[in-house]
């Protein structure tokens, strides 16, 4: 068995905290209209800051502005432009930014080398709670953008939200539709179980997911789900040494992206990859870099694409 354990380097862009949704559980929102966007200069000073620095992937990680709103189109052609920025200037884009048409999903494949949205939790009964004002939760929604997903051939992680108030069953429910998806079109490249973490901004009254269950999460996902869907736990949600390592041993092998702050949960910094190095590699375990998108997709990309990772993969080898 392999003792290797991966992480993605990288920053997130945020275009704009702005979302139409009001999910009780989020501290990352701000009401729509209320935040002014990223400008394009101020994104290209920051992605120049940080050429050279080993960092791979941005991450596009944008509120949402609602599919029938007159400002739709500008976002949405300011996420492809950061996009296309970040590319530019050798980095691997990779975006997340709630439920797109297949018209914007099929233009956003040309400058992303994966994409990604949450599942969280495919139970029903949290549209009458938590997403009560989220019309984007939808589960059925949200598996279609995993399907299209699919069908266009991106590559794309999702995952679950754990303790928003779903059962065990739901998480087997949620993991299986999961699989059944992946066995149709072969594209989810990572889950992510990422435990519910209280922060300042949210509403909900809700405590954290009691972190000695997520070795059991785990446990679960593991046998749901096909041997090629790599399991991701968020490091920062997971504050004991001893829990990361029983996480990891119940089979996650991956630690997502490490960058200098988790936009979903900003009242939970990021380890550095040296702290996180110096908890697994005594137990025998090697902490390596991996790019956004898994070697089995490469040739789903465009030649543009594949062209920029394997400059950035050369990179790294003589690194
Ligand atoms: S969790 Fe996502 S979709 Fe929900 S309100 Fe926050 S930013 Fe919007």
């Amino acid at each position: 068995m392999s003792r290797i354990v991966t992480y993605s380097p990288a920053y997130t862009l945020v275009p704009t905290y702005e979302c139409f949704n009001r999910c009780s559980y989020c501290n990352f929102r701000v009401d729509p209209g209320r935040d002014s966007w990223l400008a394009i200069a101020q994104a290209k000073k920051i992605l120049k800051s940080f050429q050279g620095t080993g960092i791979v992937e941005i991450l596009i990680l944008s509120g949402e502005v609602h599919p029938q709103s007159p400002r739709r189109k500008a976002w949405f052609e300011h996420l492809y432009d950061l996009c296309e920025l970040a590319l530019s200037l050798g980095f691997l884009p990779h975006t997340n930014a709630g439920p797109l048409s297949w018209e914007e999903m099929t233009r956003l494949k040309q400058v992303n080398v994966s994409m990604g949205l949450m599942v969280e939790q495919l139970t029903p009964k949290l549209l009458e709670t938590v997403h009560r004002h989220a019309p984007s939760k939808v589960p059925s929604l949200r598996l279609q953008q995993l399907e299209w997903a699919g069908e266009l051939k991106i590559p794309f992680t999702t995952g679950l939200l754990l303790g928003i108030g779903e059962t065990v069953a739901d998480w087997k429910d949620t993991l299986r539709a999961i699989a059944r998806l992946h066995q149709r079109w072969g594209n989810i490249q990572e889950v992510i179980l990422q435990p519910h973490s209280p922060g300042t901004q949210q509403s909900l009254s809700a405590p954290v997911f009691p972190p000695e269950k997520l070795p059991r999460a785990i446990a679960i996902a593991r046998d749901i789900l096909p041997s090629d869907i790599t399991l991701q736990i968020p490091p920062n949600l997971i504050a004991q040494p001893n829990l990361l390592l029983d996480c990891i041993a119940a089979g996650a092998t991956d630690l997502g992206g490490i960058s200098p702050k988790d936009e979903v949960n900003p009242n939970y910094p990021h380890p550095t990859f040296q702290s996180l190095a110096q908890i697994l590699e005594p137990e025998g375990w090697q902490f390596r870099p991996r790019l956004p998108v898994y070697p089995q997709y490469y040739n789903w990309l465009s030649p543009r694409l594949q062209e920029a990772i394997h400059k950035i993969a050369r990179a790294i080898l003589l690194s």
